[in-house]
């Protein structure tokens, strides 16, 4: 019955497929570094240059795209008075080229966006890459974070550490989902409502431990766009944008059908791959393709 009325309400100027009402979905993009310096190949995919983030937001800017926070769109989708054509921008892990590279382009175009911020290496660098040989990549300072917050950049917490939070023990746990939402507010000063699942790795308790902090919303990955009904604002499932994704691309990731076979499927691929990194002595992280 649902899909039927969904039929009949889709296409007025969307490419939802048959049965997909992609206005009642709201795509949320993660990015990571805006990184004008080269790589190591390892970790290139997640270094998009400051030209295709450029190329990204000239498109979603004729498109008529409308950006919010992640808690602004929140608040919009309990008024429900989120705008049609919504998208929201999230950068993940808090790189100094975000200060350098990408918020000169958002202010550019007047774009709203979320920054996670790992609390643990601000002021210094990436030193949980090292895996990836990106140990030495700088992170944002307290100032230059201050200077986004001016630019209307919402900052939510992305742990302190870095770790997977589905492995660790509730009072590692607790200090992880807390410490962080304490150290932005007092720096801050402006209450921290966001938070994102470090690798998107999440389980019941570490979502239950993020709302007990008292964050508003809290973002995985999974790769779909989340609904406007019934989506669990601390489980909030984003699509990923690779450093290579063209604005061809990113036209049909935000085009998504949103199906229930997806969600599905995404579901499954999340459980397999907490299996298997339960059982694995590996770092199997940046293997994961959603990572
Ligand atoms: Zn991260």
């Amino acid at each position: 019955m649902n899909e039927q009325r969904s039929a009949a309400t889709s296409g007025a100027g969307f490419d939802a497929g048959p049965g997909e009402d992609l206005r009642h979905h709201l795509p949320i993009l993660m990015y990571h570094s805006i990184s004008p310096a080269s790589a190591t190949p390892r970790f290139q995919r997640f270094a998009m240059s400051p030209a295709v983030l450029a190329s990204h937001l000239a498109f979603l800017s004729a498109a008529g795209y409308q950006t919010l926070t992640v808690t602004e769109a929140m608040t919009s989708l309990d008024r429900r008075a989120l705008p049609e054509r919504s998208v929201v921008l999230t950068f993940d892990d808090g790189y100094a080229d975000f200060h350098t590279a990408a918020l000169p382009i958002l202010t550019e175009y007047r774009m709203r966006a979320t920054l996670y911020v790992v609390t643990g290496y601000v002021g210094g660098t990436a030193r949980w890459l090292a895996d990836l040989g990106e140990q030495g990549r700088p992170m944002l300072a307290w100032s230059q974070l201050r200077e986004a917050v001016a630019e209307g950049v919402e900052v939510g917490a992305h742990s302190h550490t870095h770790p997977q939070l589905d492995r660790l023990d509730a009072t590692r746990l607790t200090a992880e989902v807390r410490r962080p939402k304490a150290l932005l507010e007092d720096q801050l000063d402006l209450p921290v409502t966001s938070f994102a699942y470090p690798f998107g790795y999440r389980s019941s308790s570490s979502t239950a431990a993020v709302a007990e902090a008292g964050y508003d919303n809290a973002c995985v990955v999974d790769n779909l766009p989340a609904p406007h009904e019934g989506v669990d604002r601390h489980v909030l499932p984003r699509l990923t944008v690779n450093a290579d994704t063209s604005v061809q691309q990113l036209e049909r990731l935000l085009h998504r059908p949103p199906g229930r076979g997806r969600a599905a499927a995404a579901s499954l691929k999340r459980g397999l791959w907490h299996a298997a990194r339960r059982v694995g002595p590996f770092q199997p992280q940046w293997r994961d393709p959603t990572a």
